[in-house]
């Protein structure tokens, strides 16, 4: 049995059965008057934080999972929508097929011609009149044989009454013949061809075993649309139509931002109470899976002044992902120096474990900022650090530094975004169901997204929790090849029972 306890960020701290239980609640808000009315931050309660909130705070919106994720697909749908009315309007670059898999397709692909060319047997047997096998047995003779890839001058003009071709998968199927009757064949020797009259002892439906003449597209119709991520069977039908380079969207660029004082990066030895930053590579990678490219900024301390500086240095890319210091702790400062820059927040919170303190907003740097930062201490923004999108503002999310509710908040909301700011088509997040292999017992008031195994082979699918320290564990989430997404409302699931499952 597997037991979830939490610390006071909605963390989660998993326990073998037996322990006694610390728990420490975390701070719940009440419901937002408005939900997602992006205009009206003055509707909301102000968060009461502990850190000196003088100079401007960040409202407190929580949401509840659906509703977070329901403002971010919003905004991504307006994003694709603004950034991407027409090729035109974004940068777009032409590629090798192959090198434009994953990227997102620029252009619409279109049949160059009818698919399938010709009548297509789908079936190794004999191109028959399908009236002649009203009456069984029926004994045709056998006129032809059609190879896949037969020249027009190899097959017969026409199949009459009392004849029958034998014909291989992928063949054009001649005139008058209207189905592939199938033969079992007992040897090679057996094959159609090597017989002059065949006895057939079953009946065909018109139609049956051939594919018409551009049932799969007619020439000039659209195949593939623009926003569409090139996987392999995208290229694959690209390749069938003759496409050997595609136009695609330059991938949109996002800045990673990570905080803490107690960070450091993987060239410096790490001190007894320091912490090597995993975060930003963790992101790096769910960045480039999702069709953009990172932008690793320096690591920010917890000094506002310094943390603005790369702040504003994030903003100049696509879109700003800061790890850590969204919080309620008194060195918590990101939304605080995002509030000082006049950011618009979407929300400040998801009541979800892990990664409650996730924050999503978006902000304009100031002409002040930006002077300030091209004369600070940061080396000039390279150009790979430049936006792609026409936007004035900059999305922002602020990530919970613990890396499972890095990864879990980036999964659940930032992706959507990044995906728009791609050129990607809008998608809703599905959830799998797979069975559940020991029981699971969690407290109410959150839905959890917990590191999980999915095992089993073929249609016997088992899902389990894996055993983990909290969202700091990340040891235990890369063991770990999926979350199992529990409702706010279960307490005990008990073995046996579905359970939803995200794929990672
Ligand atoms: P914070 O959200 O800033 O309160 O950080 C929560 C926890 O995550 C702390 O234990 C941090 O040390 C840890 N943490 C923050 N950023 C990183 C990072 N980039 N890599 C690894 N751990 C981090
Ligand atoms: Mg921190």
């Amino acid at each position: 049995m597997n037991t979830v306890d939490f610390d006071d960020q909605g963390e989660g701290v998993q326990r073998n059965c037996g322990f006694a239980a610390t728990e420490k609640l975390f701070r719940i808000e009440p419901p937002p008057k408005f939900i997602y009315s992006c205009n009206s931050q003055a509707e909301f309660s102000f968060g009461n934080y502990h850190r000196d909130m003088s100079a401007s705070s960040s409202p407190s919106i929580v949401l509840s999972f659906e509703d977070a994720r329901r403002v971010v697909e919003e905004h991504a749908t307006e994003i694709r929508a603004a950034c991407f009315k027409d090729a035109h309007t974004q940068n777009t670059e032409t590629l090798d097929l192959l090198s434009a898999a994953g990227h997102v397709l620029a252009e619409s692909v279109a049949a160059d011609r009818d698919i399938p060319p010709f009548p297509r047997a789908t079936r190794d047997g004999y191109a028959v009149r399908s009236a002649d096998l009203a009456k069984l047995p029926a004994t045709l003779d056998v006129i032809a044989e059609i190879k896949a890839g037969a020249r027009p001058g190899e097959i017969p003009s026409q199949v009459k009454s009392g004849q029958a071709a034998a014909i291989m998968t992928g063949a054009p199927v001649p005139a008058g013949a209207d189905a592939i009757v199938m033969v079992e064949y007992t040897s090679r020797q057996d094959k159609p061809a090597a017989i002059a009259r065949v006895e057939i002892s079953r009946s065909v439906a018109p139609g049956e075993n051939i594919v018409a003449r551009g049932a799969e597209a007619k020439s000039g119709s659209p195949l593939l649309a623009a926003g569409c991520q090139l996987n392999h069977a995208a290229i694959a039908l690209a390749a069938s139509v003759g496409k050997s380079r595609l136009e695609v969207y330059v991938r949109p660029r996002v800045a990673v931002l990570t905080t803490g004082d107690e960070i450091v990066d993987l060239d410096t030895e790490p001190g007894p109470t320091q912490i090597r930053n995993s975060n930003s590579y963790s992101l790096a990678v769910q960045i480039q899976q999702a069709g953009g490219e990172p932008v690793l900024l320096p690591i920010a301390p917890d000094e506002p002044k310094r943390l603005r500086e790369l702040i504003v240095e994030g903003l100049r890319p696509d879109l700003l992902l800061m790890t850590g210091g969204v919080s309620m702790g008194r060195y918590d400062l990101v939304e605080q120096v995002l509030a000082e820059m006049k950011a618009e927040f979407f929300f400040t919170g998801a009541k979800i474990q892990p990664g409650r303190p996730v924050v999503f907003g978006r902000v304009r740097a100031s002409k002040g900022d930006r002077l300030s930062a091209a004369s600070g201490a940061q080396k000039k923004p390279a150009p790979e650090g430049r936006k792609t999108s026409p936007l004035s503002r900059t999305y922002f999310f602020g990530l919970p530094g613990n890396p499972v509710s890095t990864m879990v908040t980036f999964e659940l909301f930032a992706r959507p975004m990044l995906k728009a700011l791609a050129g990607m088509l809008p998608r809703q997040l599905i959830f799998l169901h797979a069975k559940l292999k020991s029981e699971i017992r969690s407290k109410t008031g959150l839905k959890r997204f917990l590191p999980a195994t999915l095992s089993g082979e073929f249609e016997n699918a088992k899902v389990e929790l894996v055993r983990w320290q909290g969202s700091g564990d990340i040891a235990a989430t890369a063991s770990a090849n999926c979350y199992i997404v529990i409702p706010p409302d279960r307490e005990n699931i008990p073995a046996g029972d579905w359970v939803a499952v995200l794929m990672r």
